[in-house]
């Protein structure tokens, strides 16, 4: 197997270097601990790489991203470029990275630690337990389907345009990454469309049916997106793999994410090319930025899903997340996690302390 690595970080904006920092010192416990050779690269993106280059994803960035065997991003996007043209916001630079590296599937679980059921805003039996995976479709559907744009009309009004648009080729690779996913774990795929409304999500759905013929062992399911947002609430542990469209990915997987207590607590793979990218579900937080208030639990658990993912390594990711629930288990909890008779620790001291566990772990 493999020893050497290249690793792009793209640490970003807000709170995205403070957790890239922590999530650092899990790769080199890693690196000494297996006996590895990582070599970590650096560069600027969003925020940070317009004011370096004048462009959210410079080419030297794209670059490195690109010859790494992995990417690990913090988070992009801050109140300092809100004024900026559209095309040169930080956010374009995370479509520009998706689409120039071909990562079609987003991997969002939502798992929630046994210290943290109580942070959950739904009561505990309703999701103790609880682990789902949102597998998200993310270089098509709305987002970047045409006709798009702001027109205006002969009678001086504007009307504003996008267009959900979906080949069956794009449906079929997304839906058998989420079939490869059930296989690894509950086998069951839950569909999610508008099939009543939306054509392009009726193929959708006609599309899972023939994919799931290659998978006798994997139930398939097909759930309208508004019943799915309620049952998410209702009783989310009936579901394993959720796979659906960009956009009601994009909520679904916010609203999954709050089952487990704080979106600074959950890790996403973006794959598909040869290069996969790793980040935390979360923005770049700038209410809280620089105060060392930032949860980095979420990007350290990103690196798990990178050995897993990237590296076909299932132990460290199984260290990592054994070394957040022992963690958690002591009672330390960042402000966002934070409840009664627990001890509150800053961006730093979590990083430490998950580094310190891990290290017990490899040992
Ligand atoms: P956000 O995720 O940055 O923050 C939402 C709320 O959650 C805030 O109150 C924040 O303090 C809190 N929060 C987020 N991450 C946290 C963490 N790790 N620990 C503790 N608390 C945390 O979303 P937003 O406020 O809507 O967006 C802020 C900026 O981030 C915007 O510029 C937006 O475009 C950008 N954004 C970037 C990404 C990305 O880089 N992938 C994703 C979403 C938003």
């Amino acid at each position: 197997m493999k020893n050497d690595y290249r690793i792009a970080l793209l640490p970003g904006d807000g709170i995205g270097p403070e957790v890239v920092g922590e999530a650092k010192k899990i790769l080199q416990v890693l690196e000494s601990g297996m006996g590895l050779k990582l070599t970590l690269e650096t560069a600027p993106v969003g925020g940070s790489g317009y004011e370096a280059t004048g462009h959210p994803l410079p080419e030297d960035t794209l670059k490195t991203a690109m010859n790494a065997d992995a990417i690990l991003l913090g988070a992009v996007g801050g109140p300092k470029w809100e004024k900026i043209d559209f095309s040169l916001r930080p956010e374009r630079a995370l479509l520009g990275l998706r689409s120039e590296l071909k990562l079609f599937a987003n991997l969002r679980p939502a798992k929630i630690f046994s210290a943290l059921v109580d942070a959950s805003t739904l009561k505990r039996e309703v999701v103790e337990g609880l682990d789902l995976m949102v597998v998200r479709e993310l270089t098509g559907g709305i987002y970047f389907g045409k006709p798009r744009g702001i027109e205006t009309l002969p009678d001086g009004t504007r009307r504003g345009v996008n267009t959900l648009v979906y080949t069956e080729a794009e449906i079929e690779r997304i839906v058998k990454v989420a079939f490869e996913t059930a296989l690894k774990r509950n086998k069951k795929v839950t569909s999610v469309d508008k099939a009543n409304v939306l054509e392009a999500t009726g193929l959708w759905r006609e599309i899972a049916e023939q994919v799931a013929k290659g998978y006798p062992d994997v139930t398939l399911e097909h759930i309208y997106v508004d019943n799915c947002a309620m049952q998410l609430v209702r009783a989310p542990k009936q579901f394993d793999v959720l796979v659906t469209t960009n956009m009601f990915g994009d909520i679904l997987s916010d609203q999954a994410s709050m089952l487990t207590g704080s979106i600074g607590m959950l890790p996403s793979a973006s794959l598909g090319g040869k290069t996969a990218m790793y980040e935390p579900i979360h923005g770049s937080a700038p209410d809280i930025a620089g105060k060392d208030l930032a949860n980095p639990l979420a990007t350290i658990l990103s690196v798990g899903m990178m050995f897993k993912h990237s590296f076909d390594r299932e132990e460290p990711n199984l260290w990592i997340e054994n070394a957040v629930e022992s963690v958690l288990a002591q009672g330390l909890r960042t402000r966002d996690i934070m409840s009664k008779g627990m001890k509150e620790v800053g961006t730093v001291e979590m990083g430490d302390s998950v580094a310190r566990e891990l290290e017990k772990l490899i040992q």
